[in-house]
C-alpha cells in the first residue's frame, strides 16, 4: 500500500490538524504525541510523505536526524531527563500506528515507570504548558 495521503500527521503538516508545535523548518516538524509515555514525549517527522525511513529521500535523511537531536536536546533540558529514548516504528509488525515516519523522543527518568504506547489522551493544557517548556529550551540552545 503507498502513502496515504490523509493520514494525521500529513493533515498536521499541511495545517488541516492541530498539533502542539515545538519546532518546524523547511524539511522537518516536531510536535508534542498527545498520548505521551512520559510528559515531554515529542514526535519528529520529515516532511517528505514517507511512509517508514526505508522510503525517506536519501536528501532528507541529514536534517530529520539532525532535528531529532536538536530537539532531543531540548527535551532533555525541559524535563530535567536523565536520559531519553529514540523509538522508531517501521510497519504495523513494529508495532506502527501512523503510517508518516516519526521519532519518538522520551524523556526517561531513573526510576520512574513510563506509560504505554498510544493508549491514554494528555489534558490538552498540560500539552500546551510542556511545548512552551520544549520551545523555551530551543530558544536557549540557539542562543548559545
Ligand atoms: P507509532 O506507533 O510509532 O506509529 O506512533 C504514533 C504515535 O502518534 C503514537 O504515540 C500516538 O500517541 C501519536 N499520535 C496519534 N495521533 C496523534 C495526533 N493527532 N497528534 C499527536 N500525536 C498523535
Amino acid at each position: 500500500m503507498g502513502y496515504d495521503q490523509d493520514n494525521i500527521f500529513a493533515k498536521i503538516l499541511r495545517g488541516e490538524a492541530p498539533a502542539h508545535s515545538v519546532y518546524e523548518d523547511e524539511l522537518t516538524m516536531a510536535f508534542l504525541d498527545v498520548m505521551p509515555q512520559a510528559d515531554g514525549h515529542t514526535l519528529v517527522l520529515p516532511k517528505a510523505p514517507s511512509q517508514n525511513l526505508f522510503e525517506l529521500p536519501d536528501e532528507a535523511a541529514g536534517a530529520l536526524l539532525l532535528t531529532v537531536r536538536k530537539v532531543a536536546a531540548a527535551v532533555k533540558q525541559a524535563f530535567a531527563a536523565d536520559g531519553i529514548q529514540l523509538q522508531q516504528f517501521n510497519g504495523s509488525a513494529a508495532g506502527q500506528t501512523v503510517f508518516h515516519l516519526h521519532f519518538h523522543i522520551i524523556p526517561c527518568h531513573t526510576g520512574r515507570a513510563r506509560r504505554r504506547h498510544a493508549t491514554a489522551m494528555a489534558d490538552a493544557e498540560l500539552l500546551k504548558q510542556h511545548a512552551q517548556q520544549i520551545r523555551a529550551a530551543l530558544g536557549s540552545e540557539r542562543a548559545r
